[in-house]
């Protein structure tokens, strides 16, 4: 079917197309909007709901966990890991004002890591002293009572508590995202897979999948899809990260509140009231999880359960009522990447696994840089 005078003259163009309804693509839509109060924005996302990472995750506001940011002070150097958790304090906050704390559902609980070893104990001070310009205070300490409380198994040692982490609804997140969008007149394509893109003659040509065959275009556009870049740009380096996850019924007296991280952030679980959400695992299958197939396996599962069991909720019997996976993405530095990719074309990736926080931040950069 061709396209109609009417959706060639109306439809199909734009002079901005962001590709990717993420944290990240409807941030970057926003921008542009505040930006460029009267231009026309499209955003097309390739799910009915967004299908990557963003309506998938956890929805820890984190900014890293001691041990995170102890391996990252060895490898980038004191600059480098400040100025990363700056941009990560920074997104938040800009997150927090454009939606309003109520309808992310956000909730200020605290963030923790549990230690099965009491080294990182030792550089605790080091890294407050790294952060203390930003935050003005001591970020990390030793919660000795929070352990006694929280009665996870012996293998834990220590208890580090973050005041500055919080936690959200992700999907709350999304909605209020999507709504505040459309309300922003930026016109939203669900369903819109982009097979390809190209630049030639003063404009960006964004070419649908499926049978119609349709071919937005724009005067500039950006890309947002985060994991999935690899199936449309293979040759940016980003490599898709499964993420498992699940979600227990809801366990009365639960003796801990907030977001907590194990294992240098490859294990995380919060309170979901009284639900416990727990994932991670990656680990364990870097290679099988190397995909961009949202799928669930044996191997993740029943570690994520033996983790419950043995030191979350050590002898409790809790039932499983919600398990799914997202896709994240990951540069080889682990790094944002925020960049033109030719004139007109500008690629906002940034989150490595943590995209709540940064999103708004990398959205900001994205959309300055088609301005
Ligand atoms: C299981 C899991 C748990 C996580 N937990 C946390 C957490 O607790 N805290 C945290 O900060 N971060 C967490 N993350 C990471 C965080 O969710 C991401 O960093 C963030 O959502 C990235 O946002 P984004 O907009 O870049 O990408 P996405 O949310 O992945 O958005 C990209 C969008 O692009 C769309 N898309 C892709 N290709 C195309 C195409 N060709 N055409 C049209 N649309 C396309 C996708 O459908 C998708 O909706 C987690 C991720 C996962 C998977």
């Amino acid at each position: 079917m061709q396209p109609s005078f009417w959706e060639h003259d109306a439809m199909l163009t734009a002079d901005f197309i962001v590709i990717g309804g993420g944290i990240i693509g409807l941030q970057t839509a926003l921008e542009l909007r505040e930006r460029h109060p009267k231009q026309r924005i499209v955003l097309l996302e390739r799910g009915l709901l967004p299908a990557g990472a963003s309506s998938r995750n956890a929805g820890f506001a984190c900014i890293g966990s001691l041990t995170e940011i102890l391996s990252d002070l060895d490898a980038m150097g004191e600059a480098a890991v400040l100025a990363m958790v700056e941009r990560r304090w920074r997104g938040l906050g800009r997150l927090r004002q454009r939606l309003g704390d109520d309808a992310i559902g956000y909730e200020d609980l605290g963030g923790f890591e549990l230690l099965t070893g009491l080294d990182p104990l030792q550089r605790i001070g080091e890294v407050n002293r790294v952060l203390r310009p930003l935050f003005g205070q001591d970020v990390f300490s030793p919660d000795d009572a929070g352990l006694r409380a929280s009665r996870f198994g012996p293998q834990i040692k220590a208890l580090v508590k973050n005041p500055f982490e919080g936690q959200l609804h992700s999907g709350r997140l999304m909605r209020a995202l999507a709504q505040l969008a459309a309300a922003c007149g930026i016109e939203i394509h669900t369903g819109a897979h982009v097979a390809a893109l190209e630049e030639g003659g003063g404009e960006v040509r964004v070419h649908i999948a499926g049978e119609r065959k349709l071919t937005f275009r724009a005067a500039r556009a950006a890309v947002c899809t985060n994991g999935i870049t690899c199936e449309l740009l293979p040759d940016v380096g980003i490599l898709p990260a499964r993420g498992q996850v699940l979600v227990t019924e809801p366990i009365p007296g639960l003796p801990w509140r907030g977001a907590y991280h194990l294992d240098q952030g490859f294990y995380y679980f919060r309170n979901v009231g009284e639900r416990v959400l727990l994932g991670g695992g990656r680990n364990l299958a870097f290679e099988t999880e190397t995909t961009t197939e949202m799928a669930l396996t044996a191997v993740i599962q029943s570690a994520l359960e033996r983790l419950l069991h043995e030191i979350i909720l050590p002898g409790r019997e809790v039932r499983i009522e919600h398990r799914w996976s997202g896709v994240m993405g990951f540069a080889a530095d682990k790094q944002p990447i925020v960049r033109l990719l030719s004139d007109r074309i500008a690629l906002g990736f940034g989150c490595n696994g943590m995209g709540v926080a940064l999103g708004a931040d990398i959205a900001a950069e994205t959309a300055a840089l088609l301005s």
